[in-house]
């Protein structure tokens, strides 16, 4: 359930001052997956909130942990959003800025048919919005008919939630 899973999150994330950069306070999740039944319940809390989708597409890189959970949870596929440069070409890309520096997204330009695929966009941590954002203006451009995104963790002082109004937006635990 979301309340297990915010609890969870709430016990388990570890908080790293000045990283990667001084001033930033780094939400760490990575104690929260390796625990089998926190996983189970973060993973079956975002699957309840993506009914109808089609394909998960996760965000490098813990997104992708959670978005191929989630994929088999709902029947549906799953679609590594990456990082740029790790893709072979051709690619569809899109820049954002982040909290710290800026960043690419790529997905793969052929043999992929996003036309029509319902998505649910799938990320670890929102911070500024500008990764979301940028993942899921990609997959509209790409054709796909954005459901939702979500998250395990908000960080409300960084206000992404104002950047993400045109889709609908879930976070497991807002802190
Ligand atoms: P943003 O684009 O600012 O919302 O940043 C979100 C992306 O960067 C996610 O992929 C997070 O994994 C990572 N990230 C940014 N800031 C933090 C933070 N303070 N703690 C943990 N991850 C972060």
């Amino acid at each position: 359930s979301r309340s297990r899973a915010a609890a969870d999150l709430t016990r388990l994330t570890r908080w790293v001052d000045d990283f990667p950069e001084p001033g930033v306070q780094f939400a760490d999740v990575t104690p929260v997956f390796a625990d089998a039944s926190a996983f189970r319940d973060i993973v079956d809390a975002l699957a309840s909130i993506g009914e109808g989708a089609d394909l998960v597409a996760g965000i490098d890189a813990r997104g992708f942990l959670l978005g191929a959970g989630v994929a088999l949870e709902l029947g549906a596929g799953v679609l590594a959003v990456r990082k740029a440069g790790k893709l072979p070409p051709p690619v569809l890309g899109r820049e954002y800025s982040l909290e710290y520096g800026t960043a690419r997204l790529e997905i793969p330009a052929d043999g992929l048919d996003l036309s029509g695929r319902k998505v649910l966009v799938i990320d670890d941590v929102l911070a500024t919005g500008g990764t979301l954002g940028a993942a899921a203006e990609l997959l509209t451009d790409a054709g796909a008919e954005v459901l939702g995104v979500a998250v395990v963790l908000e960080i409300e002082a960084l206000g992404g939630r104002g950047r993400l109004t045109k889709y609908p937006l879930t976070s497991l635990l807002r802190v």
